[in-house]
């Protein structure tokens, strides 16, 4: 790295944060999306929900106050429509810098507002004189604190001058690689990192382009590779066989205020069979929200506490995991079974009682992925569940295979997944797990009635909401962006909330978001959860697992900017208890077809397998539908469901690799998920 010109100790540890050690870790490290800069659109021409890069003379300046600061710049153009400038945050510099007359270029996402388009917080130039438009699309690289787009783009600029030749950059051998078709790796590096001046610009914006299909592909197999290699180092060791203890059991069920569904009967039949073999269990079960995996975590778990051996639960959030904590202290402590609590907050003397505990041998621990971290250690770790898998990734599971495996031991693994994914995916993006499936809700829910309503008509829904807090049932309100930013979200939530306590006067209204310190963010969960706040506004931070039985109404705003599955989750968070639930899509007319045949899939069922085959299928090329997939998974540039189609090839490609070029294939997966891997670490 301290070879590069212009790399000094300083920047080498910044760039360390990305996960970037070696000149070849700047190779791939890949442009998250690309803006489209070559063009000028006319305000006339924008459509909501794109990003574009408009030019136009500033009309109108405000710096209002309404909630909170806010410069307000109108800028017009020849097609002589206005668009809206709006920032949160700004200078007095800026707002002097942007006197009407200025002429000004900028670049942002288009959205709605109160007086027709605007875009928040655009990048943007004064302009003096004629500039040219960029004459390629822009890569926008994933960065960290301390450093710009701007340095990035330069020293990854020099790395690729050392780009070697095609012959020692390829690590799939050719015979398996010249039946697929795909593009040259090097071609592929700099057709992404530089895209040349006649690329196809939609397919680069859609992920589509054959050069992006050549990474995707190697980069799916690294993983797939990952994940073999991570299960048969993992099959290696031995487990401790933990049959079951039926008297235990049977006292835990008769405990419980329900009956076992049937699935759930099987499923926990699987996880039994698994956990009786002296070889550990690789155990995933995915059912949709609400199927009941908790309870099917705490069966597996008494296999462990019955012979004497500890149980461990970890689920991504702290409001996840306390909310595990309290189901597994109902449910266990009547049988005499202590729970002990470790998550990021515990801390001073309370930890350090934990961590004694657990190296004493207590029975089982719930918590966050603090559970994982150096420093705990159990004494006889059995089995380790973690809930809500997508959050974690290889890496994690790397961290919990090496957790509690002394001397050639260990523990069982199970996860649990809320994100039903068709069986092609799950077969390449869990390579390493079993699968177990719940695909049956427990009796008595009543199904969410789902509404798709424009936001014209959002006093209505308001009315609704009022109706429903004089009845004493709770309504939850999400507020969606599509940027991928927590501060332009948690603005939205912020105004959307002071909007509705305005509104709803006679109604508890609370906020959550993703910027609030996590003490006020519990605090308000916990309110709604007790009843004293009728209306949460949210961002999507409650999207996973939440569990609120009285919480009978869920409006989501701008639904028709998230992918289905999402919807779906959120959904999930209404129709938990006895009552009938309703679900209202707030939407921006006008709905692109395929908005609409989402709004539609989700007003139809409530089936969370149906959603994502019908969520695979719509997803067609040229709809951006955001980089969720991407993200959730840890990859760079795949996306498990846009690139489907490349999965059983990857699946071939792997096996025959496994077979005959082990190391190649450890190569190959060093050089996609070592990064991250280190990159977990820090
Ligand atoms: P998820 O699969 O989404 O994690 P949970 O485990 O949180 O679902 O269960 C959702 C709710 O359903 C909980 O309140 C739980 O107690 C309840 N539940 C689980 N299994 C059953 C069942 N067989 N019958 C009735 N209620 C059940
Ligand atoms: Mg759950």
């Amino acid at each position: 790295m301290a070879s590069l010109p212009g790399v000094g100790p300083a920047f080498a540890e910044t760039l360390r944060k990305l996960g970037i050690e070696r000149v070849q870790d700047l190779w791939f490290h890949l442009p998250l999306r690309y803006e489209d800069r070559t063009r000028i659109t006319s305000v006339r021409d924008l459509v909501a929900g794109e990003s574009a890069q408009v030019e136009g003379v500033v009309e109108a300046v405000e710096t209002g106050f309404r909630y909170r600061p806010q410069l307000k710049v109108a800028i017009g153009d020849a097609s002589r429509e206005t668009l809206l400038l709006r920032f949160f945050h700004f200078r007095r510099q800026q707002a002097e810098q942007l006197k009407p007359g200025t002429r000004v270029r900028c670049f942002g996402a288009i959205r709605h507002g109160q007086h027709g388009l605007e875009m928040v917080h655009p990048q943007y130039r004064v302009l003096h004189g004629e500039v040219a438009v960029e004459e390629t699309l822009t890569p926008v690289y994933p960065v960290t604190e301390g450093l710009g787009q701007q340095r990035l783009r330069g020293v990854i600029e020099k790395a690729l001058v050392r780009l070697p030749d095609e012959a020692a950059l390829e690590l799939i051998p050719p015979d398996l690689l010249e039946p697929l078709g795909l593009m040259p790796l090097r071609d592929a590096l700099l057709g992404v990192h530089r895209p040349s001046p006649d690329a196809d610009v939609a397919a680069l914006l859609a992920g589509r382009h054959p050069a992006q299909q050549r990474l995707a592909f190697e980069e799916l197999l690294a993983h797939h590779l990952g994940l073999k290699r991570l299960r048969a180092q993992v099959r290696k060791h031995r487990a401790p066989a933990l049959p079951k203890n039926p008297g235990l059991e049977k006292r835990f069920l008769d405990g419980l205020p329900f009956a076992l569904t049937r699935a759930q009967r099987r499923v926990a039949e699987e996880i039994g069979r698994d956990l009786g073999q002296p070889v550990p269990m690789l155990r995933l079960v995915q059912g949709d929200v609400g199927s009941g995996k908790t309870v099917v975590a705490a069966l597996a778990a008494l296999h462990a506490i019955a012979n004497g051996w500890q149980a461990a639960l970890m689920a991504p959030t702290e409001l996840l995991a306390e909310q595990h904590l309290r189901s597994f202290r109902e449910w266990l402590e009547p049988l005499g079974i202590g729970v002990v609590w470790l998550a990021g907050k515990v801390t001073g003397r309370a930890r350090a009682r934990a961590l004694a505990q657990l190296s004493a041998g207590a029975p089982v621990a719930v918590g966050t992925h603090a559970l994982m971290q150096e420093g705990v250690e159990f004494s006889r770790l059995g089995l380790a569940i973690v809930d809500e898998q997508h959050r974690f990734g290889v890496q994690q599971r790397i961290a919990l295979r090496d957790k509690g495996s002394g001397n050639g031991e260990a523990p069982h693994q199970l996860v649990l997944t809320a994100t039903p994914i068709p069986r092609t995916l799950a077969m390449s993006a869990y390579a390493d797990l079993d699968v177990s499936t719940l695909d049956e809700l427990p009796p008595g829910r009543t199904p969410v009635r789902t509404v798709a309503i424009a936001n014209t008509r959002r006093e209505e829904v308001i009315e609704r909401i009022r109706a429903a807090c004089a009845e004493g049932r709770q309504v939850y309100w999400v507020c969606t962006l599509i940027e991928d930013s927590e501060q332009l979200q948690a603005q939205a939530a912020e105004v959307a909330h002071a909007q509705l306590c305005k509104a709803l006067p006679g109604c508890a209204v609370g906020l959550v978001h993703g910027r609030m310190k996590p003490k006020d963010k519990q605090a308000a969960m916990d309110a709604f959860k007790a009843g004293d706040i009728g209306l949460l506004v949210a961002t999507t931070v409650i999207e996973v697992g939440v569990d609120v039985p009285n919480a009978s109404l869920m409006v989501i705003e701008n639904a028709e900017r998230l992918g289905l599955a999402q919807l779906h989750q959120l959904r999930g968070r209404v129709g938990r208890g006895a009552v009938a639930s309703s679900c209202v899509l707030l939407y921006q007319p006008p709905l692109s077809g395929l908005a609409k045949q989402r709004l539609e899939t989700l007003r139809e069922t409530s089936d969370g397998f149906v959603i994502a085959e019908t969520d695979l299928r719509l997803r067609g090329p040229g709809e951006l539908l955001g980089t969720r997939q991407t993200g959730e998974m840890g990859f760079r540039v795949a996306d498990v469901v846009r690139d489907a189609p490349l999965l059983p090839a990857v699946q071939r490609v792997g096996a025959a690799m496994l077979r005959s070029h082990p190391v190649l294939a450890r190569r190959l997966t060093e050089r996609w998920v070592g990064g991250a891997a280190r990159f977990a670490d820090a």
